[in-house]
């Protein structure tokens, strides 16, 4: 469970989500839309957000122990690319959190304050790879399934996700937007298009600069 303090205040609430949605929508440079924030009173542990096509307006249900800033930059994150296919949504989301929540990587459990220490540390399991997780949807989540959370296979998934996300989203940044508009193509084709790569090439710059990083 994060450390960091729970937003308590109505008002700070509402400032805190305005702030976060004007930071989103210029890191993945998507025009913010409306969302609705419903909180889940008599709930613990609750943190998901149902998605809808526009003009239909997302909803984020959060009870009162989940207001953090990490985890609402990441509910936030599913209304602006709100896709089927898990790698990218997560990837970005779990991202976005990072760079905007200001809690590290506490969303995920993980004491680091990026994804990349996560990443390069030695774990008991070993963290799945690009190619294992990028097919991922809704409808077979496998790795990267929120309901299997807790689990360290599944933090090292989101974790491996966000980096490679982060890591191609501040490169290329049409990433988000072609996320968030194509719902006809799979996540490979979407990030050949925005990349100009095919996975093997984007898998191995990524990793070749996460170890680059860790050693710097
Ligand atoms: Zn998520």
């Amino acid at each position: 469970m994060s450390t960091e303090a729970v937003l308590t205040d109505t008002y700070e609430l509402r400032d805190t989500l305005l702030d976060l949605e004007t930071r989103i929508s210029e890191l993945l440079r998507i025009p913010r839309r409306p969302i609705r924030v419903r909180l889940v009173r008599e709930s613990a542990g609750v943190a998901k957000t149902v998605l809808c096509a526009p003009p239909r307006v997302p909803t984020v249900y959060l009870s009162p122990d989940m207001l953090h800033r990490s985890v609402l930059a990441h509910e936030l994150t599913h209304c602006f690319v709100p896709t089927r296919w898990l790698f990218l949504a997560e990837g970005l989301a779990t991202w976005v959190a990072t760079e905007v929540g200001g809690e590290g990587c506490a969303d995920l459990y993980f004491a680091s304050s990026r994804l990349e220490e996560v990443l390069v540390r030695p774990w008991s399991v070993r963290a799945p790879t690009v190619a294992e997780l990028v097919d991922a949807s809704t409808d077979a989540p496998d790795k990267l399934d929120p309901q299997r959370f807790p689990l360290i296979q599944t933090r090292l998934a989101f974790a491996v996700a966000g980096s490679f996300c982060g890591f191609w989203q501040g490169r290329r940044p049409q990433l988000a937007t072609l996320a968030a508009s194509d719902q006809a193509r799979g996540p490979r084709d979407i990030l050949a298009e925005a990349t100009g790569m095919g996975l093997d090439d984007l898998e191995q710059e990524w990793s070749r600069w996460l170890h680059e990083e860790s050693t710097a």
